[in-house]
C-alpha cells in the first residue's frame, strides 16, 4: 500500500492580526531597553562627584533614583564636557553636603511609565490571548481553513491501496474465522447496493479483539485491500492530547475527511486508549474529561453517518476488550466483535510458509518441526523468528537459512537475545544450575504433553538467568488436572532444588512462584477442578483470559468462600511443592550429577539430556499423582 499524508492540510500561514500582535509584543519588550537620550552623558565615579562638590566646582545637580546628573562650573580640562552623570549611592549626607557647597539641586519625582508603555502593557496581553483563542476556534471549524498549528487536525494516515503493495487476505494466515467474518464487510464495501436493496443493516463498527501481534492491523489493511477502498489509520492514543477538546475535534475532522472519501474504512488502533469505561476510570486524576469528550464525539459520529450507498466502516482493534465502555459495544456501534487469537499448529505452519518464502531456505528445512516448537507464538513472533534466522545465517556467511538457524531463532525469540557478556559469579552460577536441573528432573517425571528439551545457564534477556526449555510433544488444547498439577510442581522444582541443596532460597524463583500460583488459582477459580469447592467458576470471565492477562476479578462470593478458595489454592501449591521436594530428594545424586555437568558445559540438550534424565526415578510415596 502506498502511504501518503493527507495532502489538503492547511498551510502554515500567519494572519495579519497575528503579525501585528507579534510586532506589538516585540516593541513592548524593547521599550525598556531603548537608549534613553539622557544617558548619553559621560559617567564618572561617585567619588569624583563628591570631590568636585567638595572643591566647589559643581553648579547644580539633578538627582533621580538611578542617576545624578550635574553641571560643573569649570571644565577640568579644555574642551572637556561640563555635564556629567554618576550613579547615586545611598548617602544621607548628600543634601547637607550639596547645601554647604552651594550646589543648586533638585530631585525628580519617581519615574512614571510613559503613556505608551502603559497602553502596551494593558492592551497587548488581552490581545495576544484573544489571538490564541481565535487560532483554536478557527482550527476546529469545518475543514480547518488555515492556521499555524494543527492541534485539532486528525493525524490519520491514508492508505490508498495500489496494485503491487496491496495487502490481501492471502497475506494473513491462521485466523480463518476472523477472515470469514470480515469477508462480509469486504463484500458490503464492494457492492453496498445489494445489501441496501434487501434492507439489510450492515454493522458500522467491527471490533478486532486479540493479543498483540496476532495480525489485527494487518487484517484491517487486508479488508481495505480486498475491497479496494481508502483506509484511514489512526491510533487511539493519538486522540488523547494535552488540550481538552482537541481529541473530540480530531474525531470530527477524521470523520469529515472519511465521508469525503467514502466508501472507505477508518481503522482505530488501540481503541482502549479512548474507549476506557467511564465508570471504571473514576478517581483517576486529570485527563478524563478529555478522554470522555473524545469518546462521546466518537459515539456521536458513529451514530451520525448513515449514507447507505457511501459506507464508512469503522474497524477498531484492542487487546483489552474488558476495559471498553459498554456504550461502544451497543448496536449501531461496535456491535460486531471478531476474535483474532494466536494461531494453532496448522496456522503457524501457514504463517511460517508465508515468511519463509521471503528468505532463502536451505534444502530439507522442516517447517513443520518449527511450527510444533512454537506453540503460543503470535503471527508477529513468527515473522520475527524467520527474520532472526535469516540474520543468523547471514552473520555466519551461509547462503541459505538452515534448520539450525531457525532453532536458534526460536530460542532467541523465546528468551531474548543471548547475553554472554553478563557474567554470573561462581556461587550464583551454582545456584542457577541446581535451580534449572530441579525444574528439569521434576518436569521430566511429571505427566503432560511436553518433554524437557534443553537446560541452559547462559543468562538471556533481562530476567532469565538460566532456563529449562520444555517442548510440547503434541498440540494440546485441553489440560487435565494431573497435567496442571504437574506444571505447578515443575515450576516449583527450581526453588525446591535450592531448598534441598543450599537450605535456603534466592530471589530467582519469584517468577516461577507467580506462574505456579496463577495456575493454581485458575484451577480453582476458572476450571472448577477443586474437590472441595466444586465445579463453580469463581472468576468472572471478562473476556480477557486468552490474552494472558489473567487478573480477572472474582465473582461476588461470601467471605467464607473466599477463604476456602485461598485455602484451596494454597493447598494445591503446597502439595505440588511437597511432590517436587520428594522427587528431588529421591534423585539427589542425579541432581548433583547433572548440575556438575551443566556447570561445565553451560548447556545440555538433545540425546545427552535425554539419557541423563532417563535415570531419574519416581519416589514410591508419590506413585500415581494425587
Ligand atoms: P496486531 O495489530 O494484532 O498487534 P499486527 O497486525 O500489527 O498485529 O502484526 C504485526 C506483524 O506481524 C504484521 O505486519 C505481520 O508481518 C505479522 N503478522 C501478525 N499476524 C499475522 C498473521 N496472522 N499472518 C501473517 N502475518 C502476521
Ligand atoms: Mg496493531
Ligand atoms: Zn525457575
Amino acid at each position: 500500500m502506498a502511504i501518503r499524508q493527507d495532502d489538503n492540510r492547511p498551510s502554515r500561514r500567519f494572519g495579519l492580526i497575528n503579525l501585528l500582535l507579534i510586532g506589538f509584543g516585540v516593541l513592548l519588550l524593547f521599550s525598556n531597553f531603548l537608549p534613553n537620550p539622557a544617558t548619553q552623558v559621560p559617567r564618572v565615579p561617585y567619588s569624583l562627584f563628591i570631590d568636585q562638590v567638595n572643591a566647589d566646582n559643581v553648579k547644580r545637580a539633578y538627582i533621580t533614583s538611578d542617576q545624578i546628573r550635574y553641571e560643573l562650573i569649570k571644565a577640568p580640562a579644555e574642551g572637556a564636557p561640563t555635564v556629567l552623570a554618576t550613579t547615586p549611592i545611598f548617602d544621607m549626607e548628600l543634601p547637607q553636603r550639596l547645601e554647604q557647597h552651594g550646589v543648586e539641586f533638585a530631585a525628580a519625582p519617581p519615574r512614571k511609565p510613559s503613556f505608551f508603555t502603559t497602553l502596551l502593557s494593558w492592551v497587548v496581553p488581552p490581545l495576544i490571548f484573544i489571538g490564541v483563542l481565535q487560532f483554536f476556534a478557527r482550527r476546529s471549524g469545518m475543514g480547518g481553513a488555515q492556521g499555524a498549528l494543527s492541534f485539532t487536525k486528525s493525524k490519520a494516515r491514508v492508505y490508498v491501496p495500489d496494485e503491487e503493495s496491496r495487502v490481501t487476505f492471502a497475506d494473513v494466515a491462521g485466523v480463518d474465522e476472523a477472515k470469514t467474518e470480515l469477508t462480509e464487510i469486504v463484500d458490503f464495501l464492494k457492492t453496498p447496493e445489494r445489501y441496501v436493496a434487501i434492507g439489510a443493516r450492515i454493522p458500522k463498527g467491527v471490533l478486532l479483539v486479540g493479543p498483540p501481534g496476532t495480525g489485527k492491523t494487518l487484517l484491517s489493511k487486508a479488508v481495505a485491500g480486498e475491497a479496494g477502498v481508502p483506509f484511514f489509520i489512526i491510533s487511539g492514543s493519538e486522540f488523547v492530547e494535552l488540550f481538552v477538546g482537541a481529541g473530540a475535534a480530531r474525531v470530527r475532522d477524521l470523520f469529515d475527511e472519511a465521508k469525503k472519501k467514502a466508501p472507505c474504512i477508518i481503522f482505530i488502533d488501540e481503541l482502549d486508549a479512548i474507549g476506557k469505561s467511564r465508570a471504571g476510570s473514576m478517581g483517576v486524576v486529570g485527563g478524563n474529561d478529555e478522554r470522555e469528550q473524545t469518546l462521546n464525539q466518537l459515539l456521536t459520529e458513529m451514530d451520525g453517518f448513515a449514507a447507505k450507498d457511501k459506507p464508512v466502516i469503522v474497524l477498531a482493534a484492542t487487546n483489552q476488550p474488558e476495559v471498553l465502555d459498554p456504550a461502544l459495544l451497543r448496536p449501531g456501534r461496535f456491535d460486531r466483535q471478531v476474535l483474532v487469537d494466536r494461531p494453532d499448529l496448522s496456522g503457524r505452519r501457514t504463517i511460517l510458509g508465508i515468511y519463509a518464502k521471503k528468505v532463502k531456505l536451505a534444502e530439507g528445512v522442516d517447517l513443520d518441526r518449527i511450527a510444533q516448537a512454537t506453540s503460543g507464538f503470535a503471527g508477529a513472533d513468527l515473522a520475527n523468528l524467520v527474520n532472526e534466522a535469516a540474520l543468523l545465517a547471514a552473520r555466519a556467511k551461509r547462503t541459505a537459512v538452515e534448520q539450525g538457524d531457525l532453532n536458534e531463532a526460536i530460542e532467541r525469540v523465546v528468551a531474548g537475545l543471548e547475553k554472554r557478556s553478563r557474567v554470573l559469579q561462581d556461587d550464583e552460577k551454582r545456584v542457577v544450575a541446581f535451580h534449572e536441573v530441579g525444574h528439569a528432573i521434576v518436569g521430566h517425571l511429571m505427566p503432560g504433553g511436553s518433554k524437557v528439551a534443553k537446560i541452559s545457564i547462559v543468562p538471556r534477556g533481562m530476567a532469565a538467568l538460566g532456563y529449562t526449555l520444555q517442548l510440547p510433544t503434541e498440540e494440546r488444547f485441553l489440560n487435565s488436572k494431573d497435567d496442571l498439577e504437574g506444571q505447578i510442581a515443575t515450576l516449583l522444582g527450581g526453588r525446591s532444588a535450592e531448598e534441598i541443596v543450599f537450605g535456603e532460597v534466592t530471589t530467582g524463583a519469584a517468577n516461577d512462584l507467580q506462574r505456579a500460583t496463577d495456575i493454581a488459582e485458575q484451577m480453582v477459580g476458572t476450571y472448577g477442578m477443586s474437590d472441595v469447592l466444586g465445579p463453580l467458576a469463581y472468576d468472572k470471565q471478562g473476556g480477557g483470559r486468552f490474552l494472558g492477562g489473567g487478573n480477572n476479578p472474582r465473582r461476588v462470593v461470601s467471605d467464607a468462600t473466599a477463604q476456602a478458595i485461598d485455602r484451596e489454592v494454597r493447598s494445591l501449591v503446597d502439595r505440588a511443592h511437597d511432590r517436587a521436594l520428594s522427587i528431588l530428594r529421591r534423585n539427589r545424586e542425579l541432581l548433583d550429577g547433572i548440575a556438575a555437568r551443566i556447570l561445565e558445559k553451560e548447556v545440555i540438550e538433545g540425546d545427552e539430556l535425554r539419557d541423563l534424565l532417563a535415570a531419574s526415578v519416581m519416589p514410591e510415596e508419590i506413585g500415581a499423582p494425587a
